[in-house]
């Protein structure tokens, strides 16, 4: 059934490393070979074998409408229409900024990116800018992009200054970032203790990136506790949970709030785009009102503009999706543990908006170490008899699940039907 899609595979292969633009997408974690798509629709997915899947990884976020928005196609074609790009301001780059800063009353500003990653290193050099402070402070199992000074791994132990994860990243880039374990605030007030010299702390504050793990209102009042303390500036990461959590993402939810949020999925609907906003202060600092330097050919690109406006528009018109959205993600997590109950398979299931997350595990994971000690061999199992079953989950049990608007409930009990068939088995 995945004939195409093997040779697909192999051919990519010879001329792309690993097959892939982007690790995660080879199913490493899970075995086996990623399905080629040719096309989605709606909350659908069809791969180039002809099978047909319930899509709920949408594009690992962005697509909050499903595949193929009518509304989103046609902003799309309209404006692709008036030529691809400019680097010249355009007006949908302010309707969209509008967008975003009438939400939030900590946001006067926004820049656009291409990427998440972007706006996250952008955010980084901004507070470093702002501070004059040089060291950072990022939680294990926060994923913030691949920027070096962010691909960075715990020392000889937790709050202290991290190690590069990755080869090409040279230690002298890393040496000013401090890992710290999520949700640990005793680590955390180590972080100021090892250091005088903290320009932010960058958090997840609904981690999507080691499944769904969110962090407590107490840890989160504690980093802004500690942020106010030490002039230091608290990033919140919500290229994830931006939109996606709520309306106004994780900031909606918490009583804590960010000095400088960085977006990215959502915003786009699907197309490259990233932002990082603050007050007017702090932005005041970025190039070319201050001297922090930040730029990009293709940002603010018209069309993915026209993308991420609709999409917001829509969203604020329609805020009921997000009661139903949370409504569906309730329904497929609490069924799947249900059906978990029911088998006797320890199972930990949560959601945030229309984020959801399921562990095989006794008891909900709160950092990155907890994650690690979940049974993966079970969720590979399941995650690949789902998929030849026709549904489309992550494919790593470090990732976060997302539903969107165009789910149905019979979509979902028809997911349930199928876990319960493959868990009396596993
Ligand atoms: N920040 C978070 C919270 C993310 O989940 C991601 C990507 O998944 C990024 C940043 C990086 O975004 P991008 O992949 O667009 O560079």
């Amino acid at each position: 059934m995945f004939e195409k899609s093997i040779k697909a595979y192999e051919e990519a292969c010879k001329v792309i490393p690993g097959g892939v633009d982007s690790p995660v997408r080879a199913f490493k974690s899970v075995g086996g070979t990623p399905p080629f798509i040719q096309k989605g629709e709606g909350a659908y997915l069809y791969d180039i074998d002809g099978n047909k899947y319930l899509d709920f990884v949408q594009s690992w976020g962005p697509l909050i409408f499903g595949h193929c928005d009518k509304d989103i196609e046609e902003a799309v074609i309209k404006t692709v229409k008036n030529g691809l790009s400019f680097g010249a301001p355009t007006e949908l780059e302010t309707q969209l900024a509008n967008e975003i800063v009438e939400m939030y009353d900590n946001i006067d500003k926004v820049r656009f990116v291409s990427s998440g990653t972007e706006a996250t290193m952008s955010a980084i050099r901004l507070a470093r800018g702002v501070t004059g402070k040089n060291d950072i402070i990022k939680f294990e199992g926060c994923y913030h992009g691949h920027s070096d000074s962010l691909l960075v791994q715990a020392g000889s132990g937790m709050a202290t200054f991290g190690a590069p994860s990755s080869p090409g990243v040279p230690a002298d880039l890393t040496k000013h970032t401090l890992v710290c374990e999520y949700n640990n605030i005793e680590n955390l007030k180590k972080c100021f203790e090892e250091s005088s010299d903290i320009a932010c702390i960058i958090i997840e504050p609904i981690a999507g990136n080691m499944g769904l793990v969110p962090a407590t209102e107490e840890f989160l009042a504690t980093c802004r506790e500690l942020c106010d303390k030490h002039g230091t500036l608290l990033i919140f990461d919500e290229v994830m949970s931006g939109f996606r959590a709520s309306l106004k993402g994780a900031s909606g939810i918490l009583k804590t709030q960010g000095d400088i949020i960085t977006f990215g999925k959502v915003i786009g609907a699907g197309m490259p785009v990233g932002a990082f906003a603050a007050s007017k202060e702090i932005m005041g600092h970025l190039s070319p009102e201050g001297k922090v330097y930040q730029a990009g050919t293709l940002s603010g690109n018209p069309v993915a503009m026209a993308a991420g406006l609709v999409s917001l528009k829509k969203l604020k018109a329609n805020l009921e999706i997000y009661a139903d959205l949370s409504a569906k993600a309730k329904k497929l997590v609490n069924g799947l543990k249900d059906i978990a109950t029911k088998y006797n398979i320890p199972m930990q299931v949560d959601t945030r908006g229309s984020m959801f997350g399921f562990f095989f595990c006794e008891k909900a994971p709160k950092n990155f170490v907890e994650v690690g000690l979940c049974d993966f061999k079970r969720f590979a199992t399941f995650h690949h008899e789902m998929l030849k079953k026709g549904f489309y989950f992550a494919c790593s049990q470090y990732e976060t699940g997302f539903v969107c608007t165009t789910i149905t409930n019979e979509d979902i009990d028809a997911c349930l039907n199928a876990a319960d068939e493959i868990m009396q088995k596993l």
